[in-house]
């Protein structure tokens, strides 16, 4: 085995348009090449920044499957493509399915994580009818499995780390990965995607709850108000924390008058369409998490009544 002091980190490009890896781009303070610097993280291979030839590419593929070079970080972006009938071929590295290849540097990983939505749950191309047939490493939408398996667990025992987001959001990689090279665990919550991001709801830290509360709400993008009862916010069933890590540092979708529409979640893309509110008897089907419906009915109701002057009017 290559003796390497720094932790190792191979990013493979599975069925994605490599979003997640533009985001990523985005880190600031510090920006991306000085965080794995700091960190000591030595990138080996990532399709947008390595600069290797294909020919020391291919070997140092070899070693590490061979478990001749170490790999402590295997990042995925994009989901496992399966398409067609199971074949893979939809999706191929060196005339190969690259399924395979996954497959191989998952089991010789000591941390696997699923960058992005497509690569935790499926995402795009992961519904009945895609041609791609695409599935999340270990979880497919609501259902623990996926590519891997549910009893998959990398080289240091763990499942893998899902970082959901279409795109990740920077901050969530950084996250991880920032424990990861340091040795230290990963809590994860839901679908094992880490507490250190996804705790929180899109809805906790949204300029816009004030209005939520006393449900003045709009009809038009770009308005003041709230978005969840017309215009189809998924803030309140949606866990990232696009509202307490803004993007760019500056800014979120509700702060810059668009709905949440759930990107992080197990079913995204939804299918159903966006920017609108499902009702039940003109109320919203979804409701915030954990609120019972009857209780929120008579609250809200009392709240819009009650709703001070400056909200309606939309004044600050
Ligand atoms: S716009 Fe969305 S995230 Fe903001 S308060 Fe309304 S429901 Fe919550």
């Amino acid at each position: 085995m290559k003796t390497q002091k720094n932790k190792t980190l191979y990013w493979l490009q599975s069925g994605g348009c490599s979003g997640d890896s533009m985001s990523i781009l985005n880190l600031n303070s510090p920006d991306l090449f000085s965080f794995f610097s700091m960190l000591s993280i030595d990138v080996l291979w990532h399709p947008s920044l390595s600069t290797i030839t294909y020919t020391e590419h291919d070997q140092m593929l070899e070693e590490i499957v061979a478990g001749e070079r170490k790999l402590d970080i295997l990042c995925v972006e994009g989901n496992v493509v399966m398409g067609p009938d199971g074949s893979g071929m939809f999706d191929t590295f060196r005339g190969k399915p690259k399924k395979d290849l996954l497959q191989q540097l998952a089991q010789v990983a000591d941390v696997v994580v699923a960058v992005g939505t497509c690569a935790s749950f499926g995402g795009f191309g992961s519904y009945e009818g895609d041609d791609i047939a695409g599935i999340g490493l270990q979880q497919h939408h609501n259902t623990q499995g996926g590519f891997l398996g549910k009893d998959f667990h990398s080289k240091k025992g763990l499942q893998v780390i899902n970082l959901p987001g279409c795109p990740i959001h920077p901050k969530a990689l950084e996250s991880v990965l920032n424990l990861v090279a340091r040795n230290l665990p990963v809590e994860l919550g839901a679908n094992n995607t880490p507490k250190c991001y996804y705790a929180p709801t899109v809805h906790q830290g949204c300029t816009r709850n004030e209005h939520h509360e006393y449900k003045v709400e709009e009809n038009m993008f770009g308005e003041e108000g709230c978005m969840f009862f017309h215009l189809g916010c998924k803030g309140p069933t949606t866990h990232a924390s696009c509202n307490t890590h803004l993007w760019n540092d500056v800014n979120s979708k509700t702060r810059a008058g668009v709905p949440c529409f759930g990107c992080t979640n197990t079913t995204f893309p939804h299918p159903s369409p966006f920017f609108e509110t499902p009702t039940i008897a003109g109320t919203p089907l979804h409701l915030p998490e954990g609120v019972d419906r009857a209780y929120y009915l008579a609250y809200k109701d009392m709240a819009a009544e009650a709703a001070p002057q400056r909200l309606k009017k939309r004044e600050e």
